[in-house]
């Protein structure tokens, strides 16, 4: 499949790696809009939020959980951070691989 962030999980293109385990992939992206901003990605090819189905709830939870584990990872804890997940062309998707990004490192805006 050409998928972008398949290939980052399988190391065929490189990527600055944040987290790893059996389900998760986290690297930094590669154009930051934050001064922290990880992207966050399941290793099972999933397109976008509309392409969940009911048998991925546990792995959409595992997501939460290694999220909140990565923003602790990276110190952000304390001062809190946004995570976002763009779909479909209205949201802004650009890469048809499901991730979250993590945003932070500053006050961040509104989102409108
Ligand atoms: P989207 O616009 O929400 O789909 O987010 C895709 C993100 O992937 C963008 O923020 C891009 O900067 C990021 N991105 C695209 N290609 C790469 C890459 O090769 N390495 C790291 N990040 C990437």
């Amino acid at each position: 499949m050409d998928c972008i962030f398949c290939k980052i999980i399988k190391g065929e293109i490189p990527s600055k790696k944040v987290y790893e385990d059996e389900n998760l992939y986290a690297f930094y992206d590669i154009e930051p809009t934050a001064p922290t901003h990880v992207l966050v990605v399941p290793k099972k090819h999933i397109a976008s939020i509309l392409d969940i189905t009911p048998d991925d709830a546990p792995l959409m939870g595992k997501i939460m959980l290694g999220i909140k584990k990565i923003a602790k990872q990276l110190g952000l804890s304390e001062d809190g951070f946004r995570v976002v997940t763009n779909t479909g062309p209205y949201g802004g998707q650009t890469v048809f691989h499901i991730h979250f990004h993590i945003l932070g490192g500053q006050m961040l805006g509104k989102m409108g």
